[in-house]
């Protein structure tokens, strides 16, 4: 495995690059992607991004999503690219398996391979190149060191301060969490200089749904939130007859798990939601949880310390048990 700067030294102006990220792509994933697309195509170089799976409608404005591949529905096409590719580029995930259906491409391909990723515990040993650091933000931060290090930060412009400001905005919780370091507020300074207009990214994200997913959110804080004060816990679980009545679709539950952390005395929340393929789960913490480990550990997931996610084939009610065996053993030990 090779330092992450001397990707540089190796990349011909020809070599076609491929860019992707973890399925169902967040603002990070899908900024720091487009971020380092619109860089790279700037250095001269053919590249193209590949998402696992669709992204949530509210990512829509950002510049470049349209030429994005969504390899469930365009796998053809995907497979083209992913074949040709001399270098491949692996944003915001630390291990294969959170590319869903790319996995098996992935693992197989037979070029040089990047990592940069803010996940804890990286699949290191299947990458050439790995720039891994759980305590930085966000991967749209790390792709911003990335374009400083290889001395052409000259040629940053609008579209990439906007795609990285994005990511980095929505992985600190609106510069919120204890990872918003000095050097992310040096960063948003000088990303500010490149004219992006910022309160109109911060409502694209927040303020760009429908009227269902507001009456989505109050039926299911009202109706499907159990508060466990004894373990300082909340937990939603939705089945899937609330998913289908109210229409939700990808992105719709992005932010819903962090609402019982406003409660007073609720250090942990976690979210299962009722997928066709599986049970999906989000856990959030404000304090002590080690959210990563519990994913780990119980629900075949993981993510960072504050935030992590996981999957279950049980069904919700097999889930809901599992989960409190789970959360006493956890906070036993
Ligand atoms: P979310 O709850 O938003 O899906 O995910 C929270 C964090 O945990 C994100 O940083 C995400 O990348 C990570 N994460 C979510 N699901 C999984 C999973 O199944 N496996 C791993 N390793 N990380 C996950
Ligand atoms: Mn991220």
């Amino acid at each position: 495995m090779k330092r992450i700067t001397r990707v540089f030294e190796q990349l011909r102006p020809t070599d076609p690059v491929v860019i992707t990220m973890h399925q169902k792509p967040d603002p990070d994933a899908m900024g720091s992607a487009l971020g380092l697309y619109h860089f790279i195509k700037k250095l001269g170089n053919p590249a193209v991004v590949i998402s696992p799976t669709n992204w949530a409608d509210f990512l829509k404005w950002m510049p470049g999503i349209e030429e994005v591949i969504d390899f469930e529905s365009k796998g053809e096409i995907a497979k083209k690219y992913l074949f040709a590719a001399k270098w491949l580029f692996c944003l915001d995930y630390n291990n294969f398996s959170r590319t869903r259906y790319m996995e098996g491409i992935l693992t197989q391909m037979d070029c040089k391979k990047v990592l940069i990723d803010h996940h804890r515990e990286p699949q290191s040993e299947s990458f050439d190149f790995v720039y891994s650091d759980h305590t930085k933000s966000s991967t749209s931060e790390m792709i911003y060191d990335f374009i400083k290090f290889s001395g052409k930060a000259d040629l940053i412009d609008q579209d990439i301060a906007t795609c990285l400001y994005a990511g980095v905005m929505a992985d600190t919780g609106s510069f919120r969490f204890s990872s918003t370091s000095p050097d992310v507020h040096k960063m948003i300074a000088e990303l500010q200089g490149f004219d992006i207009d910022h309160p109109k990214i911060h409502s694209n994200i927040y303020d760009n749904f429908q009227e269902n997913r507001l009456r989505f959110i109050g039926h299911v804080l009202l109706n499907r939130m159990e508060l466990m004060y004894e373990y300082n816990t909340a937990l939603i679980a939705i089945p899937k007859a609330d998913i289908l009545r109210y229409q939700i679709k990808t992105g719709d539950t992005e932010g819903l798990v962090n609402f019982p952390l406003s409660i007073q005395g609720i250090e942990m929340a976690a979210l299962l939601i009722d997928r066709d393929e599986e049970r999906k789960w989000s856990f959030r913490s404000k304090e002590t949880f080690d959210c990563n480990t519990f994913a780990r550990k119980y629900f075949n997931g993981g993510g960072h310390y504050n935030a992590s996610g996981g999957r279950s084939s049980l069904s919700v009610d097999a889930n809901i048990v599992e989960f409190k065996k789970a959360l006493k053993e956890f906070l036993i030990n």
